[in-house]
């Protein structure tokens, strides 16, 4: 048993489940209905939209698993046999003279009337060609039957799969040209805060680089979504009003910075005024303010704007609205877990996400999980999350969730 602490002060704190479930209730009730037809090469990271249903009996014809001979058990006797044709994948075969077995390579079609094929190591050659059997042999081994993957009429992929190297391989095998995909989400991404500025310049007094834009303008891309880079935005409420209402053509605008309560918080302000806003206080750690709302009508998440903050709340929440916008189903990122390879003495009131990688068997984490510290995510290949009320000794068991899970 793991020694659990005291379940701590929770307060109004909303668990991630609520908070991710209200986010896919939201995205489900504005579901992305257009779709476009593309290319099979160019459908990687989008979302089908229709079902995809086989025309085919895959393979279409009983072939060869081996390089060897087919036969008709029946006519196998402990005599060398007759070779009477050679077929090589391609070709169309002649029905299997009774009597004799056919020289067959892998993924030729079985010739009619054979219901066995025997790989080549297992015959010895006569000087006559004559080809003898020295295995005791079952019927129908090494012959793929006709529809072993898949028959004409069965649903191969449902609507909503996210499209990856794998579907467009399957797609392809049912010789799918084309593939009916959802249309990209559009998500304009908005940096605020008048100490930001973009890398390139040199930094005055009291500025910092801006690297939650890159960040999350590159990840969406990932995603599939198209972009609108609407840059930073200063902390002034006329221009956050302003360029909010340039924003009207996307699915979503997602801000990062100047979601805590703060005298600075002008998208608050704008949202309230034009819109909806709810401000959550996630029991998430790093990123416990989450902005939720609309502004006349599109919607807004704003993620908190400490680097690490806006990088767990994007891969936890984020992420999975926008999937589920398009249609996907299996949202949540494989997890599994690990033995920690650390220790956590204090239990807290939010789930925290650290960053850690495995070493040896062990899930260990970066030295700082300062939330303002996205080198810890560089070093991570993951989020180590600990439940609210947990403490930890070391070989404890936690859930991983590899990184790799969440970037695309
Ligand atoms: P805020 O949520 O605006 O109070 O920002 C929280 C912290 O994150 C502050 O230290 C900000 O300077 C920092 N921050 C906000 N936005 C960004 C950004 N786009 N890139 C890097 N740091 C940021
Ligand atoms: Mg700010």
């Amino acid at each position: 048993m793991n020694p659990v602490g005291k379940p701590g002060k929770t307060g109004s704190l909303m668990p991630v489940e609520a908070a991710l479930a209200r986010l896919l209730e939201m995205a489900e009730g504005s579901r992305i209905v257009e779709s476009e037809c593309l290319p099979l090469a160019q459908v990687q990271g989008r979302v089908l939209a229709q079902d995809l249903v086989s025309t085919l009996d895959l393979p279409p014809w009983p072939n060869s698993a081996m390089d060897g001979y087919a036969l008709n058990l029946a006519d196998w006797t402990g005599e060398p046999m007759p070779v009477s044709q050679k077929i090589f994948a391609g070709q169309a075969p002649e029905p299997l003279k009774p009597g004799t077995c056919a020289r067959i390579f892998t993924g030729a079609p079985v010739p009619a009337g054979a219901d066995c094929v025997e790989m080549q190591e297992n015959v010895e050659i006569h000087a006559d060609e004559r080809v003898r059997f020295i295995e005791t042999m079952v019927a129908g081994q090494n012959i793929r039957p006709q529809g072993q993957e898949t028959t004409v009429g069965e649903l191969v992929l449902a609507a909503g799969t996210r499209l990856g190297p794998i579907e467009q391989g399957l797609a392809a095998s049912l010789g799918c040209a084309e593939l009916e995909v959802v249309r990209r989400v559009r998500v304009a991404v908005l940096s605020t805060g008048n100490e930001l500025v973009e890398p390139g310049t040199t930094l005055g007094p009291g500025q910092i680089y801006n690297s939650n834009r890159v960040l999350l303008c590159s990840w969406l891309q990932r995603l599939g979504c198209e972009v609108v880079d609407a840059g930073i935005l200063p902390d002034d409420l006329y221009i956050t009003r302003e360029r909010l209402g340039e924003l009207q053509n996307v699915d979503l605008i997602l801000s990062t910075g100047g979601v805590s309560v703060g005298e600075a918080d002008f998208l608050g302000i704008a949202l309230r005024e034009e819109g909806e806003l709810t401000l959550w206080k996630l029991a998430i750690k790093p990123g416990k303010p989450l902005t939720v709302g609309h502004f006349r009508g599109v919607p807004v998440i704003g993620l908190p704007g400490n680097p690490a903050s806006t990088l767990v709340t994007f891969a936890l929440l984020t992420r999975p609205y926008l999937l589920r916008r398009q249609g996907v189903q299996d949202v949540e990122p494989l997890k599994f877990s690990v033995p920690a390879g650390f220790v956590w003495p204090q239990a807290g009131n939010r789930r925290e996400f650290l960053r850690g990688r495995l070493e040896q068997g062990l899930g260990i984490i970066y030295r700082n999980q300062s939330s303002g510290v996205l080198r810890s995510a560089a070093w991570a290949e993951g989020l180590v999350e600990v439940q609210e009320g947990r403490v930890l000794a070391k070989g404890d068991q936690v859930p991983f969730i590899p990184l790799s899970e969440l970037l695309d």
